[in-house]
């Protein structure tokens, strides 16, 4: 993922919170339809998929486009059966291309697609942070978020009961605004047959180090942790304290304090640094 430097995030958050002042959201949860009628911006009723078929893409970029905006069209148009927290999600970050006034300008005469690689990857986390920063309303996130104690039981309260959003997105913003050096790790169970048994391990799926966090999370790593695997199957009891297991520099593991919660196909761990 590109770096994007603190003065880009910081005018990103400035255009959401005009954004929000613009069309009067004052408090959450964003409603992304009223989001999109407020740019007098409509999705159409087609399917992105055929679209792309047309368009002769190699199945590889297909797989990295879920939704098409045409500016000139005012219209948004997503791939079929995207979930709808998907979809929501999605919104924002289209608006975030017509609302951003130099992306505004670009896409008047260049679609996405045209552009070099890296600028297209630039801009797209460009939109999504967009899209973070106006779900989460701006700077009054970090007020929301310090209401509760710090950790995951909090960050699930603010997608619950405020936001609206994804435990995904909530997750992953709760840690990047935080002055906490810690890290979310996602993981996806995994099957593995072994002496002829299924077991269930757990796969690194993608992991988030807050901006003061100094460990070192090895990529790709499995691990075995009966009582993780075990939150998996009983999920409603909310985020669990627990040590973890980690392999720090030159293959030294480090017993960290953490804590773990499953939506039921995923587990999220905050791992945090020792003092
Ligand atoms: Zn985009």
């Amino acid at each position: 993922m590109p770096r994007i430097n603190n003065s880009a995030k910081d005018i990103i958050r400035l255009e959401a919170e005009r954004f929000l002042a613009e069309y009067g959201f004052t408090s959450p949860p964003l409603p992304p339809d009223e989001a999109l009628a407020a740019r007098k911006l409509e999705v159409t009723p087609l399917s992105l998929d055929d679209l792309l078929i047309r368009a002769n893409l190699l199945p590889e970029e297909q797989m990295k486009i879920q939704a098409m905006l045409d500016i000139n069209e005012r219209s948004i148009t997503f791939r079929q059966g995207l979930p709808l927290q998907k979809q929501s999600w999605g919104k924002l970050h289209e608006i975030g291309h017509e609302f951003l006034p130099w992306h505004r300008e670009l896409f008047y005469y260049c679609p996405l697609l045209w552009l070099p690689a890296d600028i297209q990857t630039q801009l797209e986390v460009e939109a999504d942070m967009f899209a973070a920063e106006t779900f989460f309303f701006g700077s009054k996130f970090n007020e929301y978020a310090g209401e509760g104690e710090f950790g995951l039981n909090t960050a699930k309260i603010l997608a619950d009961t405020i936001y609206g959003t994804s435990y995904h997105a909530t997750f992953a913003h709760f840690v990047e605004q935080s002055e906490v050096p810690c890290c979310l790790v996602i993981w996806k169970p995994l099957e593995i047959s072994k002496d002829g048994a299924q077991q269930i391990q757990l796969k690194l799926h993608y992991y988030l180090p807050s901006r003061n966090f100094k460990g070192h999370i090895t990529h790709g790593m499995t691990i075995k942790d009966e009582d993780l695997i075990g939150l998996l199957t009983d999920y409603s009891i909310g985020a669990v304290k627990h040590k973890i297991k980690v392999n720090g520099y030159r293959g030294k593991t480090q017993l960290l304090d953490a804590e773990s919660f499953s939506n039921s196909y995923n587990i999220f761990t905050l791992i945090f640094q020792p003092k």
